[in-house]
């Protein structure tokens, strides 16, 4: 072993220090054991395996499903000067032969692939010959059937235990419920290995949720109060509002583009590509894109409708803000809105699937509705506690709130006092007094709180209940018939221990509230771009995306610290020995220019 982890972070890398849990996780890996890291989009996953990489003898390999996603990091990584490659489908056979005789040889570091090579014929014979270190398995949640992206390729890796029993396997992922954490450690056989989990919160993102009511200008207000020359992507969701609303940008003079399952590759892939390498550029898209997408500094992510479930919604809006600096993320929505993804849900001919999706899908209605802190509700779906975060629409402009701790009280007795064997609609019935033939069949009109709650709406106590389902203080049954039924969590709310409060009257104003600029001095603002003017030069004549040179937070580092010697360029963050050689003098050179101009003004 040469370097230790430390002096590989900081020597190749620029960082002075590790985040969260990754030094554990390199010692863990380095140590010969296997592990499961469960960590947010912009935590910081790959230097969990490719610091090992580099402290270790032999060959890393790492599983990646897409072939957008492992040319970025190999190009991040060639950018130091590191020996990384990546087979797949894209790579002409005379690169495929050489990368062959490199890994034979011994002269590859890391070296990327895609699951489907493990079921290439002979290729696992082949890594066997090989001295492997490592295998990292990115995007672990699909190997998972729970996991939204589920992908049948993924189940080859299940061999790798078996046929490298002495190598260490780190699986990493951005997304996992418990379910599917459970299912990737059976999966993969990672029973002795350790999971490392971090917060999910992403802190820089501040969220805001609103209703609909003219999303041209709604959006169009949102990207020009803060984001004017900043890449962000629009989610849409279908191709034909994709295509409207790019046209629509581009008539107010966007850069903007279309990315959808209905162009061609060759399309997609320029858009992406133009996307990636360029600065300012506004994708509008559907889901279809975004998986794979590393752009570290994507600025804003606006939803103009909603996405299927939380887990959606946490994946799509973190693809803002990887580097870490302030990101908004922004949606609105309607009432047709919720009707129709209610309607499209329906159509899933699985009953059990079609449950669950519209429970996933009520959670997140759930979360849009709420008035309390964004970000405790959406980290409340994973499970996660936190504290009310000053960064979101209702930390920071509180809306009118209605205090129902009494009727929520009502509304889990009634739950509780029927059995917890029914579905909303029979427990709102008892509530409201209705008695329908269940009810009275049942003898629940004898009920003390039969009628209890007449004085909200039908519509009011389904809003009720949503929101106790959004907040995870019910459950509802996924088969049979979605009985709902009290969580050991909702205790406290049962007795009227906490106050519990909803918005009834859904708020009028769909205004964008956004916060404060991440450069507020206009000077900075002007050497900030001038730097990204430096490095889009760079970026060209390599022909890899900006972010390759450096990364958005180091440009600002130089702009507020205005290194005028090599050793001061050294103690930023992201500068390491190999970037500080290649591209040290013409980054001094601009800020020295700068700040003579401004002297001179
Ligand atoms: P993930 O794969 O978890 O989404 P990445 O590995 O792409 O995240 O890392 C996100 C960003 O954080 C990258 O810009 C990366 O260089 C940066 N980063 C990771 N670890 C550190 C660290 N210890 N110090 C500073 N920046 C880091
Ligand atoms: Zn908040």
């Amino acid at each position: 072993m040469s370097d230790t982890p430390r002096q590989v972070l900081q020597s190749i890398f620029g960082y002075p220090d590790f985040r969260g849990h990754q030094e554990d996780i390199i010692n863990h890996s380095l140590s010969g054991r296997d592990a499961l890291v469960l960590m947010p989009t912009g935590g910081g996953k790959s230097l969990c395996y490719q610091i090992p990489a580099l402290c270790m003898e032999g060959t890393t390999v790492v599983i990646s499903p897409l072939i957008a996603l492992m040319q970025n990091q190999v190009d991040a990584l060639q950018a130091l000067e590191i020996p990384s490659a990546a087979l797949n489908s894209n790579c002409p056979p005379e690169e495929q032969a050489q990368i062959f005789s490199a890994l034979k040889e011994g002269r590859i570091k890391l070296l990327y692939i895609a699951p489907e090579r493990l079921s290439a014929p002979g290729f696992i014979d082949f890594l066997t010959t090989l001295n492997i270190s490592l295998f990292a398995i990115d995007e672990a949640h699909c190997v998972s059937h729970w996991g939204h992206d589920f992908r049948p390729e993924y189940l080859k890796l299940e061999q790798l235990k078996e046929r490298f029993p002495r190598v260490p396997r780190l699986a990493l992922t951005a997304t996992a419920d418990e379910r599917t954490e459970k299912d990737i450690i059976q999966r993969l056989g990672l029973q002795y290995g350790a999971v490392f989990r971090s917060s999910f919160d992403r802190p820089n993102i501040a969220y805001y949720v609103s209703s609909k009511s003219n999303p041209m200008t709604q959006l169009v207000g949102f990207i020009k109060s803060k984001h004017s020359g900043e890449a962000g992507i629009v989610y849409c969701m279908s191709r034909k509002r994709v295509e409207t609303i790019t046209a629509k940008l581009c008539e107010l003079g966007f850069d903007a583009l279309p990315y959808h399952a209905g162009l061609t590759s060759t399309e997609r892939s320029r858009n992406q590509s133009h996307f990636l390498k360029e600065e300012g550029v506004i994708m509008v898209a559907t889901i279809a894109f975004g998986m794979g997408i590393d752009k570290p500094n994507v600025r804003f992510v606006a939803h103009l409708d909603l996405p299927k479930n939380m887990e959606a919604y946490y994946q799509e809006t973190g693809r803002a803000g990887r580097d870490g600096l302030p990101a908004n993320v922004w949606m609105i929505y309607g009432q047709q809105d919720i009707v129709r993804t209610r309607m499209l849900l329906s159509e899933n001919p699985s009953y059990e699937q079609r449950i669950q999706d519209l429970q996933k899908f009520d959670a997140l209605l759930g979360y849009c509705e709420e008035l309390t802190c964004r970000r405790q509700i959406l980290l409340s779906y994973f499970n996660e506690h936190s504290e009310p975060c000053g960064n979101c629409d209702n930390c920071l402009t509180p809306p009118d709130i209605q205090d129902v701790t009494t009727d929520v009280q009502l509304a889990l007795s009634g739950i509780y006092r029927t059995g917890q064997r029914f579905g909303a609609g029979h427990i709102i019935n008892v509530l409201i007094g209705n008695e329908s033939d269940k009810v009275v069949e049942c003898g629940h009109d004898q009920l003390p709180l039969f009628s209890k709650g007449k004085h909200r709406s039908r519509s009011e106590w389904q809003l009720i209940i949503r929101s106790l389902l959004a907040r995870n203080l019910i459950h509802q049954d996924l088969e049979g018939y979605g009985a709902l039924s009290l969580k050991e969590e909702c205790r406290p709310y049962l007795k009227g221990e906490v106050k519990f409060s909803i918005r009834i009257e859904d708020k009028k104003s769909g205004k964008a509230r956004v916060s404060p600029k991440i450069l507020e001095n206009g000077d900075d603002q002007k050497l900030f771009d001038e730097l990204k003017r430096v490095r889009l030069e760079l970026a060209r004549e390599a022909d890899v995306p900006p972010y390759i040179i450096f990364f958005d937070r180091t440009l600002l580092e130089m702009v507020h610290k205005k290194p005028d010697t090599v050793s001061a360029l050294s103690n930023i963050s992201g500068i390491g020995a190999t970037k500080q050689e290649k591209y040290g003098p013409q980054f001094l050179e601009a800020i020295g220019n700068f700040i003579a101009k401004q002297t001179v003004d």
